[in-house]
């Protein structure tokens, strides 16, 4: 099967299908609803029905355009042209899929973000055997080892329920779409009182649909004691506004870096990510038994070396355009 990597993303020609593409074209694969996959193809687009809903979201002015947007099952393979296709749990947000390509007597796997552990809202991942693997690499380096989602979940409770008991506004930084709805259905689940802000309470009722609960949140108002407070990296001013006294905790993959108190003005790290670490990037790859591997996004060069030293037949297609926000 012919797979070709351009910066308006990646295209299978045979099919006439393209994998997360940056701009308009025939017929679209979303993976997720994150915006470096779900851009603006004005096209057939593929996805599952909580991706197209986030996908709506977040770009309402798409309302309009001509587009013919196509809910599909997990689980459930579907005829595209002489392929057929289906798509399996990717862990990483909410509806986020892996698509297994077949054609001609081959398998492919596209994961799209993806992560191995069960995520605090999500499902979890399925790992497909394939012949070629096309996979992402953004925590793809040794340096990089995640909480599980039980030992994420304790440091945040333990976290947030310290600061309170001390009259100290307890601060969560989260990726806006994904993470940050996991943080706050934690810390509402356990009961403490939570302030969302508005860029990530806007997705909440999809994630509400899908069943995760959310009891008592209220929106950011700039007067929050007594409450913990969720917020998208760089959003600091509220706290000078105010003048409250606070304590920010960062949840991300990146808190595994050295420099990551300084780079996010966080006390606490939570390395818990809504991407597979480098273990389960290894783990997954193994398990897929893949003859060929395609890695994109993040440490693409690095990664594919380290799969090719351990004897598989690895690349990193020049992929740089394909990732234009800081995810994790
Ligand atoms: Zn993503």
């Amino acid at each position: 099967m012919r797979v070709e990597f351009n910066a308006n993303g990646i295209h299978l020609p045979e099919i006439g299908l393209w994998l997360d593409p940056k701009e308009t074209c025939d017929a679209a694969w979303l993976s997720h609803g994150h915006a470096g996959h779900a851009s603006a193809p004005r096209c057939t687009i593929f996805g599952t029905k909580e991706t197209l809903n986030l996908y709506r979201i977040r770009r309402p002015e798409q309302e309009n355009l001509p587009q013919d947007l196509r809910p599909v099952e997990f689980g459930q393979p579907f005829e595209f042209g002489k392929a057929r296709l289906t798509a399996y749990p990717a862990g990483h947000i909410l509806g986020a899929a892996q698509l297994l390509v077949e054609y001609d007597g081959e398998r492919l796997l596209y994961t799209g973000d993806v992560k191995l552990r069960e995520p605090l809202c999500g499902l979890a991942t399925e790992v497909l055997p394939c012949d070629h693997l096309i996979v992402e690499s953004t925590f793809g380096l040794p340096i990089y080892h995640f909480l599980s989602a039980a030992e994420a979940r304790d440091r945040m409770i333990d976290f947030a329920q310290t600061c309170l008991a001390e009259e100290i506004t307890p601060v969560f930084l989260g990726y806006p779409l994904g993470p940050a709805q996991e943080i706050v259905h934690t810390l509402c689940a356990e009961g403490i009182p939570t302030a969302v802000d508005g860029a990530i309470a806007r997705f909440l009722p999809e994630y509400e649909r899908s069943g995760y609960a959310f009891p008592g949140w209220v929106p950011e108002s700039g007067a929050a004691a007594g409450r913990a407070l969720v917020v998208a990296p760089g959003t600091r001013n509220y706290l000078e506004a105010s003048g409250r006294q606070a304590r920010v905790a960062y949840v991300s993959g990146w808190a595994c870096l050295d420099n990551a108190r300084t780079r996010a003005g966080a006390e606490e790290l939570i390395p818990y990510s809504d991407h597979a670490d480098f273990e389960e990037l290894m783990e997954l790859v193994e398990r897929s038994e893949a003859r060929e591997i395609d890695v994109i996004h993040g440490y693409t060069e690095p990664f594919a070396r380290i799969l090719q030293l351990r004897g598989r037949v690895a690349r990193a297609p020049s992929a740089a355009a394909y990732r234009d926000e800081a995810e994790g």
